[in-house]
C-alpha cells in the first residue's frame, strides 16, 4: 500500500509552524508508512517501514561559520579576555536556565569534575548516583578518587529513586547526584528534600537534560550546582564543550577557580585563594558555535516535546511496551532519549529479539546502558599502587557489599529500548510510523519467535 505523501501534508502531520524552513537542508525523503499494521513484519519477510524527514544531528543554524571566523580572525582563541564569545554564551545560557551564573568548560565530564572539585569532594568521601547512566558520570567521581555509591533506580522512569539514595547514605555521603537520564527528569522534590535532610549539596548531571523542566524551573538550575554536556550528539551541541549552572557565588567563583589551574576570575597571583585546579576552559571556538546553535534549542525542544508525548500515547496503547514514566512534577523532558521497556511476558518477546525485528523495519532503536558491575568497575580502577594506599581490598569489599545487588536496574537495563533525539524532531507522521511497526511487531510474536 503506497500513499504519495506531500510536502502540505507533512507540514500539517508535524503540527508544528516552522518546522518546514528547519528542516530544509535535511536529508528528507517524505514518504508515508508503505507498509501497514496489518501487514507482515519485515522480519518474516514483509516490507520495511519507511520514515523520511529525521535530521542527522547537529543541524547548523546559520551563523556558525560567520562567528567562527569572527574568533579566527579577532585571534581571541583562549576565553581568558572572558569578553568574548563564551562569556556571551555564558550569559545566556545562564539567563535562558533561570541560573545566577553559568562556566563553560571543555566538556560534560569536566564540569562535573569541576564541581565535585569544588565541593571538595576527595578520597573516602561518597557520592551517591544513577547506576543507569553514561560512564562519565562515574569517571567525574573516581577521577577525585572517591567512591561512586550507586543506589537502585525506579524501574518506571529509569531515574535514580531517592528513598534508594536516602537508604544508601552514611556519614561519608558528601554528594547526592542524580541524573536525569535520557532527559527525563529524576524526582527533584525528592531530592532537594533528601538534601536538606542530610545536609547534602546535590548536583545535577543534567548531561541529558536541556530545557527539561521540573515545575516551573529548568533542570540543572534547580540543585547546588547542575552540569551540561554540549558534546556532538546532545542536544544542544558544539563538538566538545560543557557547562556548570549555579546560583550560589561562592561556588561559581570555586569552579571557576578548579576549571582555571586554579586561578580565580580577578586574582593576578596565583598562591592568593588556590585551590586544586586544571585547565578544563572551553576555547572560544566553541562558544562560537554555541551561540549560533542556541538559535535552534527552544523549538527543538518544543517538537521533541509535542512528539515525545504523542508518542508515548500511541506506544502506551500496545501490550508490553511501556514509555518511561514522567513524575507529575514534570512539566517538560529532555528527551534526549526516548526510553521504553519491554515486558516480554505481555509482549511476547524479550528486548533482544524485539530490536532485530524493529531493525528489520529499518528503525533505529538501541538497547540502553547494559547492567554494569560499578562496584566490580571501581574495585578495578582502584586497583593501583596509589589507590591501595587509599582502599583496603576488604575496605572495598565491605563498601560493595553495602551497595548490594540493584535488583530494579539489573532488570531495567534487560527491556530497555531507546531512539536517538533526533527522531524526535522528524515529522510527526514518523511517530505513528513507528508505534505500526511496533504493533505488527507484537501482533505478530508468536510467529516471529517460531
Ligand atoms: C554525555 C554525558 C556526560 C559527559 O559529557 P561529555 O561532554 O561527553 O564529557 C556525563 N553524563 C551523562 C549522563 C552524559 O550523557
Amino acid at each position: 500500500m503506497t500513499r504519495p505523501f506531500s510536502r502540505r501534508d507533512f507540514l500539517a502531520a508535524s503540527g508544528v509552524a516552522g518546522l518546514g524552513t528547519f528542516l530544509n537542508g535535511c536529508a528528507t525523503t517524505l514518504v508515508a508508512a508503505d507498509a501497514s499494521v496489518d501487514d507482515k513484519p519485515a522480519i518474516l519477510g514483509g516490507k520495511a517501514m519507511t520514515m523520511g524527514g529525521v535530521p542527522s544531528w547537529p543541524v547548523l543554524q546559520g551563523e556558525e561559520e560567520k562567528l567562527l571566523l569572527e574568533v579566527l580572525n579577532s585571534k581571541n582563541w583562549c576565553c581568558w579576555t572572558m569578553k568574548f564569545k563564551v562569556a556571551e554564551f555564558e550569559k545566556k545560557y545562564a539567563e535562558m536556565n533561570g541560573a545566577k551564573h553559568c562556566i563553560a568548560t571543555n566538556g560534560g565530564t569536566s564540569a562535573l569534575i569541576n564541581t565535585l572539585a569544588a565541593l571538595e569532594v576527595g578520597p573516602g568521601d561518597e557520592v551517591i548516583t544513577s547506576p543507569f547512566t553514561f560512564v562519565a558520570t562515574i569517571n567525574s567521581i573516581l577521577s577525585h578518587y572517591a567512591l561512586p555509591t550507586v543506589a537502585d533506580v525506579d524501574i518506571e522512569s529509569a531515574q535514580i529513586d531517592p528513598a534508594k539514595a536516602d537508604a544508601a547514605c552514611t556519614e561519608n555521603t558528601a554528594v547526592l547526584m542524580p541524573v536525569h537520564i535520557g532527559g527525563l527528569p529524576a524526582d527533584m522534590d525528592g531530592f532537594m528534600e533528601l538534601g536538606k535532610k542530610r545536609k547534602l549539596p546535590v548536583v545535577e548531571d543534567a548531561c541529558q537534560a536541556h530545557l527539561g523542566k521540573w515545575r516551573d524551573k529548568y533542570l540543572g538550575s534547580i540543585g547546588t550546582a547542575g552540569c551540561f554536556s554540549f558534546q556532538v550528539t546532545k542536544n544542544l551541541a558544539c563538538g566538545d564543550g560543557g557547562a556548570v549552572l549555579t546560583s550560589d557565588d561562592a561556588l561559581a567563583d570555586k569552579i571557576y577557580a578548579c576549571h582555571n589551574n586554579g586561578r580565580g576570575r580577578t586574582v593576578s597571583s596565583f598562591m592568593q585563594n588556590a585551590v586544586r585546579g586544571r585547565n578544563n576552559r572551553m576555547i572560544e571556538f566553541a562558544g562560537a558555535i554555541l551561540l549560533a546553535q542556541m538559535a535552534g534549542i527552544e523549538k527543538y525542544a518544543e517538537i521533541r516535546e509535542e512528539n515525545g508525548l504523542y508518542l508515548n500515547k500511541l506506544l502506551s496503547e500496545i501490550p508490553g511496551v511501556v514509555p518511561a514514566k514522567r513524575y507529575a512534577g514534570v512539566t517538560q523532558s529532555a528527551w534526549h532519549l526516548y526510553m521504553f521497556r519491554i515486558e516480554k511476558e505481555k509482549f511476547g518477546l524479550d528486548r533482544d529479539t524485539f530490536i532485530k525485528a524493529l531493525s528489520a523495519e529499518k528503525i533505529p532503536g538501541g538497547v540502553g546502558y547494559s547492567a554494569v558491575d560499578w562496584t566490580e568497575y571501581t574495585k578495578k580502577i582502584y586497583s593501583t599502587r596509589a589507590a591501595g594506599r587509599l582502599y583496603s581490598k576488604k575496605f572495598l569489599d565491605d563498601w560493595a557489599e553495602r551497595v548490594g545487588d540493584l535488583p530494579k536496574y539489573k532488570r531495567l537495563a534487560s527491556e530497555a529500548v531507546w531512539f536517538g533525539q533526533n527522531l524526535l524532531v522528524g515529522p510527526k507522521k514518523n511517530m505513528d510510523i513507528i508505534a505500526d511497526a511496533i504493533r505488527r511487531i507484537q501482533k505478530n510474536a508468536a510467529q516471529i519467535k517460531g
